[in-house]
């Protein structure tokens, strides 16, 4: 029997607009801060794993592409990719690099660095993208945090289709690093209660 859709089971398609839109128009990457706060907002508030569990966008286009699209092997997640020490290693690598990227727009605001109108890849491949932004529409700071936003959203994207194509489709998932800070603050409020 089919399960009856609900609007969230769509959300897969807000991933492919954001990365779309991003790449006519950087300035759009901001709105990844939605995808951000609301799972903190939901682990915080009110305890739970809801976001990942109906409003994931990302999570949602693995299963996708994975799933009915069939582009995943479907192996068993190897072990050590969801033990402890990976997870909390990645996210807390993970974490370096959102620091490191805000900083960076701390710089760029601070006028110490000029505006890079670059996406980084994996943390190490420059690719040009000045075509996705009209220099001095904005200040460059607000910029600068786009580009390192996105840079951080598709970079990651990426990594979760590679896994989702050699093992199960949401592998990304059993160490991504949302999944990883929501689920230890559920575990600490759920532990108060
Ligand atoms: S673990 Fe990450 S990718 Fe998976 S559903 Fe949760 S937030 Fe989305």
């Amino acid at each position: 029997m089919n399960k009856k859709k609900h609007w969230y089971d769509y959300l897969w398609i807000w991933s492919i607009l954001y990365f779309t839109l991003g790449f006519f128009n950087i300035l759009f990457a901001w709105l990844g801060m939605i995808d951000f706060l609301v799972p903190l907002l939901f682990a915080i508030i009110a305890g739970n794993k809801n976001f990942c569990n109906k409003y994931c966008g990302r999570g949602q286009l693995f299963t996708v592409l994975g799933k009915k699209a069939k582009c995943s092997a479907f192996r068993n997640t190897p072990k050590w990719m969801s033990s402890k020490y990976f997870r909390y290693g990645f996210l807390i690598f993970f974490l370096t690099m959102f620091g490191n990227m805000v900083f960076q727009t701390w710089l760029v605001a601070s006028g110490a660095q000029s505006l890079r109108e670059v996406i980084k890849l994996f943390w190490t491949i420059h690719l040009p993208w000045g075509w996705a932004y009209t220099a001095n529409t904005l200040p460059d700071w607000i910029a600068q945090f786009s580009f390192g936003f996105y840079s951080l959203m598709l970079t990651s994207t990426l990594i979760g289709l590679i896994v989702m194509v050699f093992f199960k489709p949401r592998t990304w998932c059993s160490f991504c690093p949302m999944g990883t800070m929501t689920q230890g603050i559920c575990k600490i409020k759920n532990k108060n209660k």
